[in-house]
């Protein structure tokens, strides 16, 4: 399987001189998958939901399991669609910090991970109770973290994105915006400085062929 490095500071070697490298490596969507996947090595790994199929306990066992065997330092997950009670799975997942709406801080790196934004009664309430959530990302964030991507905000097909999610990013400009769940039409986008990653790791229909993970490097 190969992987795909993305370069998302642009910094010369000279640049780079002085500063600390910490390397993540990211999946989305593997939905119980996750044994079959060739992980590239680094610090940090990061998912941005479904993990799952349905939330099923016993898948969310062998994902923790999958977490543990991992060589990277730190783990960062959050909810997709299909782990839909958060909480309710969070005990089993001992081997990750599992964000729902929280930022974690690694080597200086700010991430943000969002909860899943359940869709709402109309269209316009989903968007003013997700502009409301997504207020609260800090400004500072280096990486955001959300499984529903935004809407419009890049060339990358979809008709499930967010435009709340969309306001948010282009408010606080983080260096990367991680998404999932459109598993049709995953790649990457970069613009405004900002790295776009959807990052589904199955292609199409469940059963389907595998992407390969993406993988970047912050320097701080
Ligand atoms: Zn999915």
């Amino acid at each position: 399987m190969t992987q795909r490095y993305l370069d998302v500071q642009g910094l010369s070697e000279t640049d780079k001189q002085d500063k600390k490298r910490t390397r993540f490596v990211v999946l989305s969507d593997t939905h119980n998958r996750h044994n079959e996947l060739e992980i590239p090595d680094g610090d940090v790994l990061l998912h941005c939901g479904d993990f799952t199929t349905q939330g099923l306990l016993h898948h969310v066992v062998s994902f923790n399991k999958f977490l543990g065997r991992l060589p990277h330092q730190y783990k960062v997950v959050i909810p997709g669609n299909h782990e839909r009670w958060p909480d309710f799975i969070r005990p089993l997942l001992s081997n990750c910090h599992f964000l729902c709406d929280d930022q974690i801080e690694i080597n200086g790196i700010k991430i943000y991970g969002s909860r899943w934004k359940p869709r709402i009664s109309s269209l316009s309430a989903h968007y003013r109770n997700a502009k409301r959530t997504f207020q609260d990302v800090p400004t500072n964030t280096h990486i955001l973290m959300t499984h529903q991507p935004g809407k419009g905000i890049s060339t990358l097909c979809g008709q499930e994105g967010n435009q709340a999610i969309t306001d948010r990013v282009l408010e606080i400009k983080p260096l990367v915006h991680i998404c999932g769940h459109e598993h049709d039409c995953a790649g990457h986008y970069q613009n405004n400085g900002i790295t776009f990653i959807k990052a589904a790791i199955i292609d199409g229909h469940r059963t389907g062929p595998l992407r390969p993970p993406y993988f970047f490097d912050i320097y701080l």
